[in-house]
């Protein structure tokens, strides 16, 4: 937790900024000069002092060209390259562990996420003294309908799981106080599912509902294999429950070799002794069926405990152009005491 009686400082010993707006950004050449230049107006229209992270997560484009251009007329934008793809999840963390600002919001770089909403939740956030504010899909009439109707699924099977502080609809466009920050970097987690995970802290939030627009060029990074991976490692991180289903399963297949056993041992007291080798093999299909089932579920948690014992971290940092500064700073000062 942050020590309250003294006031934040950047790694150049600056007095931290009020506002950090953290992006994660793959591949994103044709949508990034977009995003900034709706960006920019809004934040230095809000009259405080901000500074954007940008999580360059490994691009392979000119990104981290236009990136370091971007950042040369806006100081406030801070550039963090990752030294590989590491993936969404891994960039946000990134993001909101090197974030300095006493407020921390979190906004995609495809522009889906309105930026005017931005100014909505940090002024939500100071009125009503909020930790958290979820910026909550109101529409998406965007999405295609197969991506709508996975996500249905999805948030509902993770209200399930978190419970009722779960926001519907709720992405990863959010504002967090410095005390949620500091709470989320306490977790040992390595990968974290922050849209589980900030409703699960409990702390006093509002939302503001926003319409999540169409990507504003390139194309997504979500396909279906990751979508996937989010979802198993949202159930996983949340719930030994699918541990249980392995149990019931084997009890349901008992059962119901317990009543064929019946059954035939009936036919059998009736003298008809049909040679049945396909309700034999119905049987052994279904037990070996729920046996491998169960193998594999044991197998993703045995999967995220080895990584979890490694404890490997999620990303490395190549550059944090912040860091950049830190040190020029210092020689600066280091060469004006000298002279
Ligand atoms: N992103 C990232 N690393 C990845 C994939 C995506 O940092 O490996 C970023 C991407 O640049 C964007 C955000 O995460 O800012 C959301 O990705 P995308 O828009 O592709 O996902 P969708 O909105 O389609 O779910
Ligand atoms: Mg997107």
């Amino acid at each position: 937790m942050q020590n309250a009686a003294a006031p934040a400082r950047d790694a150049a010993d600056r007095p931290a900024p009020v506002l950090s707006v953290v992006i994660p950004i793959y591949n994103e050449q044709e949508a990034l000069p977009l995003t900034v230049a709706r960006l920019r107006p809004i934040l230095d229209g809000m009259g405080i002092s901000y500074e954007v992270v940008g999580i360059d997560d490994g691009s392979t484009d000119a990104t981290p060209m236009i990136m370091q251009k971007i950042r040369q007329e806006w100081p406030e934008l801070r550039i963090v390259r990752f030294a590989r793809n590491s993936g969404h999840q891994a960039a946000l963390t990134a993001g909101i562990h090197r974030a300095y600002g006493a407020y921390v919001v979190s906004i995609d770089a495809d522009l889906q996420d309105p930026p005017e909403k931005i100014v909505e939740m940090y002024e939500l956030a100071r009125e009503k003294n909020l930790d958290i504010v979820y910026g909550v899909r109101g529409d998406r009439g965007t999405d295609t309908f197969f991506k709508r109707r996975t996500a249905g699924v999805y948030y509902w099977l993770m209200r399930k799981l978190v419970g009722k502080n779960m926001p519907n609809q709720a992405g990863d466009f959010r504002l967090l106080s410095r005390a949620a920050v500091d709470a989320l970097k306490s977790l040992p987690e390595h990968q974290p599912v922050y849209r589980l995970l900030v409703p699960w802290l409990g702390f006093s939030s509002g939302e503001v509902v926003y319409v999540r627009e169409e990507r504003v060029a390139g194309s997504t990074h979500y396909p279906l294999s990751k979508m996937v991976r989010l979802a198993l490692d949202s159930i996983t991180n949340f719930s030994a429950s699918p541990l249980r289903l392995a149990t019931w399963l084997g009890l349901l297949s008992f059962l119901v070799c317990f009543c064929l056993a019946i059954y035939t041992t009936l036919q059998y007291a009736f003298g008809s002794t049909v040679p049945g080798w396909s309700s034999l093999f119905i049987g052994m299909l279904f037990i070996g069926g729920v046996q491998l089932i169960c193998v594999g579920l044991l197998g993703e948690y045995i999967g995220r405990i080895y990584s979890a014992v490694q404890a490997r971290p999620a990303y490395f940092v190549g550059y944090d152009s912040a860091e950049d500064t830190a040190a020029a700073d210092r020689d600066q000062r280091v060469s004006e005491y000298a002279a």
